[in-house]
């Protein structure tokens, strides 16, 4: 199951999962924090939807922090949290407890 909606830093995301190409030809997800909406293109593997929404979500908390992440910054820590998230199921479940 795919959220539709997110609480980031106690604001709440509404998640589309764009089914028309609407993002762009090359574009896989996009973030607008002042709308608080994140867009997935729903086309791709499911899989890949999920690394792309850690991907918006990193967007989200560098814009707030001010980190200043570029993209291969933020690529590289989605993709690493959705790993360590894929191979630790356990222990991901229980940290909300
Ligand atoms: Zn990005």
């Amino acid at each position: 199951m795919f959220p539709k909606r997110l609480s980031i830093l106690g604001r709440e995301y509404r998640i589309i999962r764009e089914k028309s190409g609407h993002l762009g030809a090359d574009v896989v997800g996009r973030v607008k924090v002042e709308l608080q909406k994140i867009w997935i293109d729903r086309r791709s593997h499911k899989q890949r939807q999920k690394a792309v929404l850690l991907h918006e979500i990193i967007h989200v908390l560098d814009f707030h922090h001010g980190v200043d992440l570029d993209e291969k910054q933020t690529e590289a820590l989605a993709c690493g949290l959705y790993e360590f998230a894929r191979r630790n199921r356990h222990v991901w479940c229980k940290f909300s407890r």
